[in-house]
């Protein structure tokens, strides 16, 4: 039996000019983000910061996680046009900061990667202002695929580990707990210069003690920068909402990361891995 939603998470809707402005304009390019086909809450804040998130690689997931809604499936042929047209949206939107992610695209010998390497340098080429996060998945470990991803530059390296070590197999599918550690840890050897970032859902049957030790792993492996967010059940056939976490209870959760010496912390019932994204780029950078 489902839980219903407390009031903190029902959402206010927003038309404010600005975002209005940038749902026209993404109709008439035919543009699509993550941002509106997830339905993200945070949609109306996001844009009107100019932040904005990309799914590349299809729409197809190679994996089926339990907490999300992307369809899995056999994934569909590779459009090798997609970095140009995703840096193209990022000009139209005049983006201050850009996230890019995808499907897990295990069919492919990369992962995708060279595909999200060409993405982040199109982005370059074209919006040199413009910050770039990639937000990436494991590439079944295929290290040499995220040596791919860490040369083109990104200034962001998000990897989530979604849940904490007790609950990852049950609710992540053939990601593993100690790989997201690996996959973090090998990013910060290989390019220090590039913050890395991870992201927690809680909510799912987890202890607060459980989440406090995969900070500490995470920030073990030396992560700069962690989301805390509530989980949100897509449909009936995902895994339930377990607790509503309060807004104090993240704010506590928030001190626990900072103290830990995260530079920064997101904890928030509607914190997603992309929310303030483009503060986190300006305070990593000690502006
Ligand atoms: Fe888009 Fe991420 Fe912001 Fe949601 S949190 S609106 S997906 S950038
Ligand atoms: Fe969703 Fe990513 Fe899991 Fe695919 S790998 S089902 S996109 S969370």
């Amino acid at each position: 039996q489902a839980m219903s939603r407390p009031e903190w998470l029902k959402i206010k809707l927003n038309t404010g000019e600005e975002y209005q402005e940038l749902k026209r304009l993404m109709r008439s390019k035919s543009l699509h983000t993550v941002c509106e086909e997830a339905r993200c809450p945070n949609i109306y804040e996001c844009w009107t910061h100019r932040t904005a998130t990309f799914m590349i690689l299809g729409e197809t997931c190679t994996r089926a996680c339990r907490f999300c809604a992307v369809h899995s499936g056999k994934p569909t042929e590779l459009d090798l046009q997609e970095p140009e047209r995703v840096a193209e949206a990022c000009v139209q939107m005049d983006l201050q900061h850009a996230v890019v992610t995808s499907v897990a695209r295990d069919d492919l010998a990369d992962g995708g990667a060279s595909i999200f390497a060409e993405t982040i340098r199109a982005i370059r080429r074209r919006l040199p202002t413009c910050g770039v996060e990639v937000l990436i998945p494991d590439f079944l470990g295929n290290w040499d695929a995220l040596a791919t991803v860490l040369d083109a530059s990104p200034d962001i390296l998000n990897h989530n580990i979604e849940t904490v070590r007790r609950l990852s197999d049950k609710v992540r599918s053939k990601a593993k707990y100690d790989r997201t550690l690996e996959l973090l840890q090998r990013s910060k050897e290989l390019r220090p210069d590039i913050r890395t970032k991870s992201s927690i859902m809680v909510g799912l049957g987890e202890t607060v003690d459980e989440i406090l030790e995969t900070l500490d792993d995470l920030r073990a492996v030396q992560v700069d920068i962690v989301t805390i967010g509530q989980y949100l059940q897509p449909t009936k056939k995902h895994l339930l909402v377990e607790k509503f976490y309060t807004p104090t209870e993240f704010l506590r959760l928030r001190g626990e990361g900072l103290a830990r010496g995260f530079a920064h912390v997101e904890s928030g019932p509607m914190v997603r891995s992309s929310y303030h994204a483009h503060e986190q780029v300006l305070r990593a950078d000690g502006m």
